[in-house]
Protein backbone atom coordinates (compact mmCIF):
# COMPACT_ATOMS: atom_id res chain seq x y z
CA UNK A 1 0.00 0.00 0.00
CA UNK A 2 1.77 4.00 -1.15
CA UNK A 3 1.78 5.75 2.01
CA UNK A 4 0.98 9.67 1.19
CA UNK A 5 4.09 11.58 1.63
CA UNK A 6 2.69 13.46 4.53
CA UNK A 7 2.00 9.96 6.80
CA UNK A 8 5.00 9.82 8.73
CA UNK A 9 4.92 13.43 9.93
CA UNK A 10 1.38 12.60 10.88
CA UNK A 11 2.16 10.15 13.35
CA UNK A 12 4.45 11.63 15.41
CA UNK A 13 2.12 14.53 16.30
CA UNK A 14 -0.25 14.56 19.17
CA UNK A 15 -2.65 16.91 16.94
CA UNK A 16 -2.61 15.55 13.39
CA UNK A 17 -2.55 18.00 10.43
CA UNK A 18 -1.94 21.20 12.49
CA UNK A 19 -5.68 20.62 13.86
CA UNK A 20 -5.52 22.89 17.06
CA UNK A 21 -4.87 21.02 20.17
CA UNK A 22 -7.71 21.90 22.60
CA UNK A 23 -11.30 21.36 21.15
CA UNK A 24 -13.49 24.27 21.90
CA UNK A 25 -17.42 24.18 20.42
CA UNK A 26 -18.57 27.56 18.95
CA UNK A 27 -21.07 28.58 21.64
CA UNK A 28 -24.11 29.33 19.53
CA UNK A 29 -23.54 26.11 17.13
CA UNK A 30 -22.70 23.08 17.36
CA UNK A 31 -19.13 22.98 15.41
CA UNK A 32 -15.71 22.48 17.04
CA UNK A 33 -12.69 24.00 16.20
CA UNK A 34 -11.35 20.85 14.34
CA UNK A 35 -12.41 22.39 10.88
CA UNK A 36 -12.30 19.52 8.69
CA UNK A 37 -9.03 20.44 5.50
CA UNK A 38 -10.26 22.06 2.08
CA UNK A 39 -9.86 20.68 -0.89
CA UNK A 40 -7.00 23.10 -2.12
CA UNK A 41 -5.49 21.58 1.24
CA UNK A 42 -5.74 18.36 0.03
CA UNK A 43 -4.46 19.17 -3.42
CA UNK A 44 -0.96 18.65 -2.02
CA UNK A 45 0.62 15.58 -0.55
CA UNK A 46 1.72 17.03 2.51
CA UNK A 47 -1.53 18.03 4.22
CA UNK A 48 -1.37 20.70 6.76
CA UNK A 49 -4.29 23.40 7.80
CA UNK A 50 -3.60 26.84 6.60
CA UNK A 51 -6.55 28.31 8.73
CA UNK A 52 -8.79 27.61 11.19
CA UNK A 53 -12.72 28.02 11.86
CA UNK A 54 -12.23 31.79 13.51
CA UNK A 55 -14.27 32.12 16.76
CA UNK A 56 -14.78 35.52 17.43
CA UNK A 57 -14.34 36.82 21.34
CA UNK A 58 -17.43 35.85 22.18
CA UNK A 59 -17.04 32.17 21.46
CA UNK A 60 -19.08 32.15 18.22
CA UNK A 61 -18.14 31.11 14.79
CA UNK A 62 -17.66 32.87 11.65
CA UNK A 63 -20.29 30.27 9.56
CA UNK A 64 -22.92 31.72 12.17
CA UNK A 65 -21.86 35.22 12.74
CA UNK A 66 -22.24 35.17 8.24
CA UNK A 67 -25.86 33.26 8.87
CA UNK A 68 -26.96 36.04 11.06
CA UNK A 69 -26.25 38.53 7.86
CA UNK A 70 -28.48 35.97 5.96
CA UNK A 71 -31.05 36.16 8.53
CA UNK A 72 -31.32 39.18 9.68
CA UNK A 73 -29.18 42.04 7.78
CA UNK A 74 -29.18 41.71 4.25
CA UNK A 75 -31.89 43.25 2.15
CA UNK A 76 -33.06 40.65 0.34
CA UNK A 77 -35.81 42.61 -2.11
CA UNK A 78 -32.57 45.02 -2.84
CA UNK A 79 -30.74 42.17 -4.13
CA UNK A 80 -32.64 40.14 -6.35
CA UNK A 81 -33.44 43.58 -8.27
CA UNK A 82 -29.10 43.45 -8.09
CA UNK A 83 -29.85 39.73 -9.65
CA UNK A 84 -32.76 40.66 -12.49
CA UNK A 85 -30.32 43.49 -13.84
CA UNK A 86 -27.44 41.24 -13.45
CA UNK A 87 -28.80 38.75 -15.41
CA UNK A 88 -30.40 41.15 -17.84
CA UNK A 89 -26.87 41.37 -19.50
CA UNK A 90 -26.19 37.43 -19.90
CA UNK A 91 -30.11 36.56 -21.18
CA UNK A 92 -29.87 35.25 -24.53
CA UNK A 93 -32.20 36.51 -27.25
CA UNK A 94 -32.14 33.32 -29.20
CA UNK A 95 -32.91 30.91 -26.53
CA UNK A 96 -29.47 29.24 -26.28
CA UNK A 97 -27.54 28.50 -23.19
CA UNK A 98 -27.00 31.54 -21.37
CA UNK A 99 -25.83 30.05 -17.95
CA UNK A 100 -24.26 27.05 -16.91
CA UNK A 101 -25.65 25.14 -13.77
CA UNK A 102 -23.44 22.30 -12.06
CA UNK A 103 -25.02 19.75 -10.13
CA UNK A 104 -26.88 16.75 -9.18
CA UNK A 105 -30.30 17.28 -9.09
CA UNK A 106 -29.85 17.30 -4.86
CA UNK A 107 -32.77 20.07 -3.45
CA UNK A 108 -29.93 23.06 -4.33
CA UNK A 109 -28.85 22.60 -7.43
CA UNK A 110 -32.94 21.36 -8.25
CA UNK A 111 -33.77 24.81 -6.60
CA UNK A 112 -31.28 26.65 -8.58
CA UNK A 113 -32.18 25.79 -12.35
CA UNK A 114 -35.56 26.17 -11.57
CA UNK A 115 -34.95 29.40 -10.43
CA UNK A 116 -33.03 30.96 -12.67
CA UNK A 117 -35.09 29.42 -15.73
CA UNK A 118 -38.55 29.88 -14.59
CA UNK A 119 -38.64 32.86 -12.33
CA UNK A 120 -36.12 34.87 -14.09
CA UNK A 121 -36.29 33.66 -17.76
CA UNK A 122 -33.05 31.96 -18.32
CA UNK A 123 -31.77 29.49 -20.72
CA UNK A 124 -29.72 27.41 -18.46
CA UNK A 125 -27.62 23.93 -19.21
CA UNK A 126 -27.32 22.14 -16.64
CA UNK A 127 -23.82 19.64 -15.81
CA UNK A 128 -23.60 16.60 -13.62
CA UNK A 129 -20.23 14.83 -12.54
CA UNK A 130 -21.41 11.67 -11.46
CA UNK A 131 -21.35 9.90 -8.11
CA UNK A 132 -19.61 7.10 -7.42
CA UNK A 133 -22.11 4.19 -7.03
CA UNK A 134 -25.84 5.88 -7.75
CA UNK A 135 -28.14 5.37 -4.95
CA UNK A 136 -31.74 4.72 -6.13
CA UNK A 137 -33.01 7.97 -4.67
CA UNK A 138 -30.11 9.80 -6.16
CA UNK A 139 -30.87 8.40 -9.83
CA UNK A 140 -34.26 9.03 -9.62
CA UNK A 141 -33.91 12.24 -8.42
CA UNK A 142 -31.42 13.40 -10.75
CA UNK A 143 -34.01 12.19 -13.44
CA UNK A 144 -36.69 13.96 -12.02
CA UNK A 145 -34.80 16.88 -11.77
CA UNK A 146 -34.12 16.63 -15.52
CA UNK A 147 -37.63 15.10 -16.59
CA UNK A 148 -39.94 16.83 -14.44
CA UNK A 149 -38.20 20.30 -13.94
CA UNK A 150 -37.38 20.16 -17.23
CA UNK A 151 -33.87 20.74 -18.01
CA UNK A 152 -31.34 20.31 -20.19
CA UNK A 153 -28.53 18.11 -18.96
CA UNK A 154 -25.18 16.60 -19.73
CA UNK A 155 -24.10 13.85 -16.83
CA UNK A 156 -20.72 12.94 -17.20
CA UNK A 157 -19.18 9.75 -15.40
CA UNK A 158 -15.54 9.60 -15.22
CA UNK A 159 -14.01 5.94 -16.10
CA UNK A 160 -14.82 3.64 -13.44
CA UNK A 161 -12.07 2.04 -13.48
CA UNK A 162 -9.60 4.85 -12.89
CA UNK A 163 -12.15 5.93 -10.42
CA UNK A 164 -11.96 3.35 -8.02
CA UNK A 165 -7.90 3.33 -8.57
CA UNK A 166 -8.22 6.94 -7.60
CA UNK A 167 -11.07 6.68 -4.79
CA UNK A 168 -8.53 3.87 -3.26
CA UNK A 169 -6.05 5.65 -2.84
CA UNK A 170 -7.55 8.35 -1.37
CA UNK A 171 -9.00 6.41 1.17
CA UNK A 172 -6.14 4.64 2.57
CA UNK A 173 -3.89 7.65 1.92
CA UNK A 174 -6.20 10.57 3.08
CA UNK A 175 -9.14 8.60 4.92
CA UNK A 176 -11.55 11.27 2.35
CA UNK A 177 -13.15 9.05 -0.30
CA UNK A 178 -13.85 12.08 -2.07
CA UNK A 179 -11.10 13.57 -3.19
CA UNK A 180 -10.77 12.81 -6.48
CA UNK A 181 -14.35 13.37 -6.95
CA UNK A 182 -14.45 17.12 -5.35
CA UNK A 183 -11.25 18.07 -7.45
CA UNK A 184 -13.54 16.44 -10.57
CA UNK A 185 -16.75 18.05 -10.21
CA UNK A 186 -14.75 21.62 -9.34
CA UNK A 187 -13.27 21.96 -12.51
CA UNK A 188 -15.62 20.19 -14.66
CA UNK A 189 -17.93 23.13 -14.82
CA UNK A 190 -15.37 25.76 -16.43
CA UNK A 191 -14.74 23.19 -19.14
CA UNK A 192 -18.09 22.78 -19.85
CA UNK A 193 -18.95 26.38 -20.01
CA UNK A 194 -15.71 26.95 -22.12
CA UNK A 195 -17.02 24.23 -24.92
CA UNK A 196 -20.31 25.33 -25.24
CA UNK A 197 -19.63 29.63 -24.76
CA UNK A 198 -21.29 30.05 -22.00
CA UNK A 199 -20.50 33.57 -19.92
CA UNK A 200 -21.93 32.60 -16.35
CA UNK A 201 -21.99 29.66 -14.26
CA UNK A 202 -24.55 29.80 -11.17
CA UNK A 203 -24.04 27.65 -8.14
CA UNK A 204 -26.72 27.44 -5.58
CA UNK A 205 -26.10 27.64 -1.86
CA UNK A 206 -22.78 29.65 -0.84
CA UNK A 207 -20.34 28.31 0.73
CA UNK A 208 -19.61 31.15 2.91
CA UNK A 209 -22.82 30.02 4.94
CA UNK A 210 -21.00 27.22 6.21
CA UNK A 211 -18.19 29.43 7.03
CA UNK A 212 -16.09 28.01 4.40
CA UNK A 213 -14.83 30.83 1.97
CA UNK A 214 -15.75 34.08 0.91
CA UNK A 215 -18.05 36.36 2.77
CA UNK A 216 -21.84 36.39 2.02
CA UNK A 217 -21.37 39.96 1.37
CA UNK A 218 -19.21 38.57 -1.76
CA UNK A 219 -21.08 37.83 -4.89
CA UNK A 220 -18.83 36.96 -7.72
CA UNK A 221 -16.12 33.94 -7.10
CA UNK A 222 -12.88 35.46 -7.76
CA UNK A 223 -11.99 36.99 -10.87
CA UNK A 224 -11.85 34.66 -14.06
CA UNK A 225 -8.94 33.41 -13.42
CA UNK A 226 -8.95 33.17 -9.86
CA UNK A 227 -11.94 31.13 -10.60
CA UNK A 228 -10.41 28.71 -13.05
CA UNK A 229 -11.66 25.11 -12.24
CA UNK A 230 -13.03 26.97 -8.72
CA UNK A 231 -10.25 28.52 -7.50
CA UNK A 232 -8.37 24.98 -8.08
CA UNK A 233 -5.79 25.97 -10.98
CA UNK A 234 -2.21 26.64 -10.75
CA UNK A 235 0.36 27.21 -12.40
CA UNK A 236 1.16 23.78 -12.70
CA UNK A 237 -1.12 20.46 -12.61
CA UNK A 238 2.57 18.41 -12.19
CA UNK A 239 2.51 20.31 -8.80
CA UNK A 240 -1.09 18.64 -7.99
CA UNK A 241 -1.96 15.13 -6.13
CA UNK A 242 -5.04 12.99 -6.16
CA UNK A 243 -5.86 10.74 -3.41
CA UNK A 244 -2.51 11.46 -1.75
CA UNK A 245 -0.50 10.81 -4.59
CA UNK A 246 1.39 13.02 -6.78
CA UNK A 247 0.11 13.21 -11.12
CA UNK A 248 3.72 11.97 -11.99
CA UNK A 249 3.61 9.19 -9.31
CA UNK A 250 0.39 7.62 -10.59
CA UNK A 251 1.36 7.85 -14.09
CA UNK A 252 4.56 6.22 -12.81
CA UNK A 253 3.63 3.54 -10.88
CA UNK A 254 -0.14 3.27 -11.60
CA UNK A 255 -0.46 3.19 -15.06
CA UNK A 256 -2.44 6.10 -15.79
CA UNK A 257 -2.34 7.93 -18.44
CA UNK A 258 -2.33 12.01 -18.92
CA UNK A 259 -5.79 11.38 -20.37
CA UNK A 260 -6.91 9.64 -17.47
CA UNK A 261 -6.03 12.27 -14.86
CA UNK A 262 -6.87 15.55 -17.29
CA UNK A 263 -10.87 14.88 -16.41
CA UNK A 264 -10.11 15.41 -12.87
CA UNK A 265 -7.64 18.04 -12.68
CA UNK A 266 -8.39 22.08 -13.41
CA UNK A 267 -7.35 23.70 -16.54
CA UNK A 268 -3.89 25.45 -16.36
CA UNK A 269 -4.31 29.11 -16.41
CA UNK A 270 -3.61 29.65 -19.92
CA UNK A 271 -6.46 27.60 -20.95
CA UNK A 272 -8.79 28.70 -18.06
CA UNK A 273 -8.13 32.20 -19.99
CA UNK A 274 -10.60 31.30 -22.51
CA UNK A 275 -13.11 31.76 -19.93
CA UNK A 276 -14.41 35.32 -19.69
CA UNK A 277 -17.01 34.57 -17.65
CA UNK A 278 -18.02 35.18 -14.02
CA UNK A 279 -19.14 32.45 -10.97
CA UNK A 280 -21.92 33.68 -9.24
CA UNK A 281 -23.83 31.67 -6.05
CA UNK A 282 -27.57 32.02 -6.26
CA UNK A 283 -27.12 32.64 -2.29
CA UNK A 284 -25.80 35.79 -2.44
CA UNK A 285 -29.14 36.98 -4.40
CA UNK A 286 -32.06 34.62 -3.17
CA UNK A 287 -31.94 34.17 1.00
CA UNK A 288 -30.81 30.33 1.04
CA UNK A 289 -32.33 28.30 3.54
CA UNK A 290 -31.71 24.65 3.34
CA UNK A 291 -35.15 23.56 4.07
CA UNK A 292 -36.95 25.87 2.01
CA UNK A 293 -34.96 24.75 -1.11
CA UNK A 294 -36.10 21.12 0.04
CA UNK A 295 -39.65 22.33 -0.08
CA UNK A 296 -39.14 24.21 -3.09
CA UNK A 297 -37.19 21.13 -5.16
CA UNK A 298 -40.14 18.74 -3.63
CA UNK A 299 -42.59 20.94 -5.82
CA UNK A 300 -41.07 22.47 -8.80
CA UNK A 301 -38.79 19.52 -9.38
CA UNK A 302 -40.22 16.14 -7.95
CA UNK A 303 -37.62 15.63 -5.36
CA UNK A 304 -38.00 13.35 -3.03
CA UNK A 305 -36.90 12.21 0.57
CA UNK A 306 -35.39 9.48 1.46
CA UNK A 307 -37.88 7.37 3.42
CA UNK A 308 -35.42 6.29 6.23
CA UNK A 309 -33.63 9.13 7.75
CA UNK A 310 -29.41 9.04 6.56
CA UNK A 311 -27.35 7.21 8.91
CA UNK A 312 -25.50 9.19 10.52
CA UNK A 313 -27.39 12.20 10.83
CA UNK A 314 -31.71 12.56 11.82
CA UNK A 315 -32.64 13.99 7.82
CA UNK A 316 -33.51 12.62 4.84
CA UNK A 317 -33.22 15.06 2.08
CA UNK A 318 -29.29 15.97 2.20
CA UNK A 319 -27.01 14.16 0.14
CA UNK A 320 -28.47 11.50 -0.97
CA UNK A 321 -27.33 10.44 -4.47
CA UNK A 322 -24.02 8.40 -3.76
CA UNK A 323 -23.83 5.44 -1.44
CA UNK A 324 -20.54 6.42 -0.55
CA UNK A 325 -21.90 9.54 1.39
CA UNK A 326 -22.46 8.27 4.57
CA UNK A 327 -18.45 7.42 4.53
CA UNK A 328 -17.58 10.48 3.59
CA UNK A 329 -19.09 11.88 7.03
CA UNK A 330 -18.08 8.56 9.15
CA UNK A 331 -13.82 9.88 7.65
CA UNK A 332 -14.69 13.70 9.08
CA UNK A 333 -15.81 12.34 12.16
CA UNK A 334 -12.80 10.21 12.68
CA UNK A 335 -10.40 12.44 11.32
CA UNK A 336 -12.40 15.77 13.15
CA UNK A 337 -14.98 14.32 15.67
CA UNK A 338 -17.35 16.69 13.22
CA UNK A 339 -19.39 13.86 11.61
CA UNK A 340 -23.28 14.31 9.36
CA UNK A 341 -25.67 15.18 12.19
CA UNK A 342 -23.08 17.64 13.62
CA UNK A 343 -22.91 19.58 9.90
CA UNK A 344 -26.67 19.03 9.84
CA UNK A 345 -27.84 20.94 13.47
CA UNK A 346 -24.97 23.32 13.25
CA UNK A 347 -27.00 24.58 10.14
CA UNK A 348 -30.04 24.37 11.45
CA UNK A 349 -29.20 25.93 14.76
CA UNK A 350 -27.90 28.86 12.61
CA UNK A 351 -31.19 28.78 10.03
CA UNK A 352 -33.22 29.38 13.81
CA UNK A 353 -34.99 26.38 13.84
CA UNK A 354 -33.83 24.07 16.52
CA UNK A 355 -31.94 25.30 19.71
CA UNK A 356 -28.41 24.52 20.90
CA UNK A 357 -29.58 22.21 23.20
CA UNK A 358 -31.75 20.72 20.80
CA UNK A 359 -28.41 20.55 18.63
CA UNK A 360 -26.15 19.10 21.06
CA UNK A 361 -29.07 16.10 21.51
CA UNK A 362 -28.96 14.86 18.09
CA UNK A 363 -25.36 15.19 17.94
CA UNK A 364 -25.17 13.23 20.87
CA UNK A 365 -27.60 10.83 19.09
CA UNK A 366 -26.47 10.46 15.79
CA UNK A 367 -22.84 11.90 14.89
CA UNK A 368 -20.93 8.97 14.29
CA UNK A 369 -23.08 6.26 13.72
CA UNK A 370 -21.32 3.85 11.14
CA UNK A 371 -23.21 3.88 7.79
CA UNK A 372 -23.82 -0.06 7.51
CA UNK A 373 -26.02 -0.05 4.86
CA UNK A 374 -23.68 0.28 1.57
CA UNK A 375 -20.85 -1.11 3.29
CA UNK A 376 -20.33 -4.18 1.69
CA UNK A 377 -20.49 -2.57 -1.72
CA UNK A 378 -18.17 0.09 -0.73
CA UNK A 379 -15.95 -2.20 0.54
CA UNK A 380 -15.73 -3.91 -2.67
CA UNK A 381 -15.76 -0.87 -4.26
CA UNK A 382 -12.39 -0.29 -2.59
CA UNK A 383 -11.25 -3.69 -3.03
CA UNK A 384 -10.79 -3.35 0.67
CA UNK A 385 -11.21 -6.01 3.33
CA UNK A 386 -13.28 -5.22 6.22
CA UNK A 387 -10.15 -5.12 8.52
CA UNK A 388 -8.27 -3.06 6.11
CA UNK A 389 -10.81 -0.50 6.33
CA UNK A 390 -11.06 0.07 9.87
CA UNK A 391 -7.16 -0.73 10.39
CA UNK A 392 -7.05 2.96 8.19
CA UNK A 393 -9.66 4.63 10.11
CA UNK A 394 -7.39 4.11 12.78
CA UNK A 395 -4.49 5.32 11.55
CA UNK A 396 -6.53 8.89 11.26
CA UNK A 397 -7.55 9.31 14.42
CA UNK A 398 -5.53 11.95 15.97
CA UNK A 399 -4.74 11.43 19.50
CA UNK A 400 -5.69 14.61 20.86
CA UNK A 401 -9.53 13.81 19.68
CA UNK A 402 -10.20 10.28 20.24
CA UNK A 403 -9.25 7.89 23.15
CA UNK A 404 -9.43 3.64 23.15
CA UNK A 405 -11.17 1.65 25.89
CA UNK A 406 -12.87 -1.72 26.46
CA UNK A 407 -15.76 -0.81 24.63
CA UNK A 408 -14.15 0.73 21.38
CA UNK A 409 -12.60 4.02 20.73
CA UNK A 410 -14.22 7.53 22.65
CA UNK A 411 -13.92 11.05 21.92
CA UNK A 412 -12.00 13.05 24.47
CA UNK A 413 -14.05 15.90 24.45
CA UNK A 414 -17.72 15.27 23.26
CA UNK A 415 -19.84 18.45 22.69
CA UNK A 416 -22.27 16.62 25.35
CA UNK A 417 -19.16 16.59 27.81
CA UNK A 418 -17.91 20.32 27.09
CA UNK A 419 -18.99 22.00 30.63
CA UNK A 420 -17.06 19.13 32.23
CA UNK A 421 -13.74 20.14 30.55
CA UNK A 422 -11.35 22.00 33.17
CA UNK A 423 -11.12 25.67 31.77
ZN1 LIG B 1 -21.33 28.43 15.18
Amino acid sequence: MTVGAGQSALEKSEAYWGLPSKVRYCRRCVFSNQRPLSTNEYLHTTQSRKDTLAFDDQGVCLACRQMDKVMNEIDWQAREKELIEFLDQYRSKDGSYDVLVPGSGGKDSAMAAHLLKYRYGMHPLTVTWAPHLYTDIGWKNFQNWIHQGGFDNYLFTPNGRVHRILTRLAVTNLFHPFQPFIVGQKSFPLKMAIKFNIKLIFYGEMPAQYGDAGSVNEKKFGGATASAGYQLAVADNRQLSLGGVSVEELKKSYGLSDMDLSVYLPLEPSKAQAFDGEFHYLGYYVKWIPQEAYYYAVENTGFQANPERSEGTYSKYNSLDDKIDGFHFWTTYVKYGIGRATYEASQEVRNRHITREEAVALVRRFDGEFPKRYFKEILDYLSLTEEEFFAVADRFRSPHLWKQDNDGWKLRHPIWDEDKEPA
